[in-house]
């Protein structure tokens, strides 16, 4: 098996974004990698474990992204080069440890990879991790290309050993999930060896206590601030900041990260070359000060193209507006004044549109031409389809169950939602069960609320969702707080044996960890019962037994109540392509249109391997997609639909 691992220096290969992310980190020799899994993050961790074996590594998916930072954080403590590895939520979750880690610095190397999802093509929300590298003082670097990716994640742990504190390598979805042409580096022959020093005095950096404290804080955050300084400097001739572009340009782009390269491709399609220049930032936070006001000095009209917040934006314009008269008068555009979007991934049309407005020039006709005939072949080509749970995915038939036994209980009972494949719960592809949907763990924190509100007027009954990922990493203090508050609820833990949307990464639930070693399983029923909640475990395939359960919980009508769903999911390694029922279509049964629920099978229950037979007018199972769970034939209120075990 092939791994980031392979390769000498000189070789050039073809690697995903995370892939070299991933080299990167193996070229500087890091000793310790610590993540938590969510897109499009989930790759770096994924390849560092299939190599860990032959770099002496160690790598982990940790239960959060706080355990993650913290695991990553003893390396560097201990003076070994390590990685923590989260999308762009999860940096909100580590938060609280990483504002304390930064304050009192690092030993080892150790740097922070945030992969973030501009668009939120893989998350709830668009969140905007540069902004912690300010709010907490910290490098931020962001590659623009994968070569980059590789190099500045190399260099990230030298600037880090070089100012003794945490460096941030900000990544996105086109860059972590594209794939490029990268030239290799060498691997180090050997290794740092752990070495711990807590003892000596409490303001040591490499010796004594780890950590501030208030008679101490104030020198820390000095420290903490000199090293800032430190990395602004070392930014003034970083070969990661690039001009391409005449001297005195009409116009000058500042950018950063995967916008560098539509930039690129926009001023190349004006054919402005001559009018424009680029100045790629790699080091983003803090601005090397001398290098950007050489730049601005250069014209009148600057361009700033960046993806989600106003970041890049507004410390450029405050360190104009700190050069004041010495620099003169500038017009900045941006996200600020509508020349780009304020919300939503970039792309070279979308920089090209505010460009060509800036410069006020006609963008080749045949340009948006090509851009409507594209859209032509692809809206015929590509069946549009709306998001849904796979054929046999075990959520759609939790959801079909609990639909129906808050519809039967009658009491507008209500479900709060979390993250998973099972946020689609939210939609019709969950029957629109859930009513909330917010970060890891708020679901049954939530909950716990709602199941305080009787004394006001809400009596309906408060249930929750959560994954068995999730329910490691966030849902148990919000389960104690429930529990310990007496607290009026149903939490429904969806347990399909592992981390499903983001590809299958183990979690405390399992026997293996991510390097493929034997664990410790951490039982999801018996955490529940050590908390005080009563736990009943039922098949989600068996629709009638999880209906009927789900109806007595509701009705016992006091205190934390645990039911856990557990069913592998259909894609999971262990189960894919192992059918439990041959199922069918008896076409002579099937009502087809005067089927009572108005095709129920096809147009309300929606596994993916129903079809429509158009010519006979009923409804099919497509044996090719059919993962073979036998819950349709449940649901078929003729009897239809029939199963039959496979042997
Ligand atoms: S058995 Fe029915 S519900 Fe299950 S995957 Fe096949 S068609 Fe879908
Ligand atoms: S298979 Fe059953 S649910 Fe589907 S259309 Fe026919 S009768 Fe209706």
């Amino acid at each position: 098996m092939q791994t980031v691992r392979d390769g000498k220096a000189g070789d050039v290969r073809l690697m995903q974004g995370n892939e070299a992310l991933a080299r990167g980190a193996l070229e500087a020799g890091v000793s310790v990698a610590a993540g938590y899994p969510g897109t499009p993050s989930s790759e770096i961790i994924e390849n560092l474990a299939k190599a860990a074996k032959d770099s002496d590594l160690y790598v982990e998916f940790s239960t959060n992204e706080k355990v993650a930072l913290e695991v990553a954080a003893s390396g560097s403590f201990a003076e070994l080069r390590s990685l923590a590895v989260m999308k762009q939520v999860g940096v909100n979750v580590a938060a609280d440890f990483l504002l304390h880690l930064v304050l009192y610095g690092t030993r080892g190397g150790m740097v922070l990879a945030s992969c973030e999802d501009p668009g939120g093509l893989s998350s709830t929300n668009e969140g905007d991790s540069r902004h912690y590298a300010k709010m907490m003082e910290f490098p931020l670097l962001e590659p623009g290309d994968f070569q980059e990716a590789k190099d500045m994640m190399r260099w990230a742990f030298e600037l880090s050993e070089e100012i003794r504190n945490l460096v941030m390598v900000r990544s996105v979805t086109r860059l972590s999930h594209a794939s490029g042409r990268v030239g290799l580096g060498n691997l180090p022959e050997k290794k740092e060896r752990a070495h711990l020093n807590v003892e000596g005095p409490p303001i040591g950096q490499m010796e004594g206590p780890i950590g501030a404290l208030p008679v101490t804080l104030n020198f820390m955050h000095g420290r903490q601030q000199g090293k800032m300084r430190k990395a602004a400097e070392i930014f003034e001739d970083s070969p990661y900041n690039t001009y391409t572009g005449p001297d005195n340009p009409e116009l000058l782009i500042v950018t950063s990260s995967s916008a560098w390269l539509y930039c690129t491709e926009a001023v190349d399609l004006l054919n402005a070359g001559d009018r424009v220049g680029i100045l790629k930032l790699g080091c983003t936070y803090p601005l090397p000060p001398k290098l950007v006001t050489k730049h601005l000095s250069t014209t009148d009209k600057v361009f700033i193209v960046e993806e989600l917040l106003p970041f890049l934006e507004d410390n450029v314009k405050t360190l104009a507006a700190e050069m004041g008269a010495a620099l003169g008068h500038k017009t900045f555009y941006g996200k600020k004044d509508g020349s780009l979007p304020s919300t939503g991934e970039l792309n070279p049309d979308v920089v090209m549109g505010g460009l060509a407005k800036i410069l006020d020039i006609e963008p080749d006709a045949s340009l948006a031409k090509y851009s409507e005939e594209l859209e032509q072949v692809v809206g015929q080509s590509v069946v549009a389809r709306s998001l849904t749970f796979c054929a046999g995915c075990p959520h759609r038939a939790s959801f079909w169950s609990l639909h129906n036994a808050l519809e039967l209980d009658g009491r507008y009972g209500f479900m709060c939602g979390d993250i998973g494949c099972y946020t689609m719960g939210i939609s019709p592809a969950g029957f629109g069960t859930l009513k909330s949907v917010h970060a890891m763990g708020s679901g049954i924190g939530l909950a716990s609320g709602f199941g305080q509100l009787g004394q006001f007027g809400l009596d309906r009954p408060v249930l929750a969702a959560c994954g068995d990922s999730t329910f490691f990493h966030a849902a148990v203090p919000a389960l104690i707080n429930a529990v310990h508050h007496n607290a009026k609820l149903v939490m429904v833990v969806l347990d399909n044996s592992g981390t499903g949307m983001t590809g299958f990464q183990p979690h405390p639930g399992l026997t293996y960890d991510a390097m493929g070693k034997q664990a410790t399983p951490v039982d999801v029923a018996k955490v529940c019962r050590a908390i005080g909640a009563s736990v009943t475990i039922s098949d989600p395939f068996d629709v009638k037994g999880t209906t009927d359960t789900l109806l007595d919980l509701l009705e016992q009508d006091s205190g934390v109540r645990v039911l856990i769903l557990r069913q592998m999911c259909a894609l999971s390694p262990e189960k894919k392509l192992k059918k439990m029922y041959e199922v069918a279509v008896d076409q002579s049964i099937c009502l087809g249109e005067a089927c009572g629920c108005n095709r129920l099978c096809t147009r309300v229950f929606k596994c993916p391997a129903l079809i429509w037979d158009a010519s006979a007018g009923k409804a099919l199972v497509d044996e090719v997609l059919c993962a073979g769970c036998g819950v349709c034939a449940s649901i078929c209120p003729s009897g239809a639909i029939t199963r039959k075990e496979v042997a």
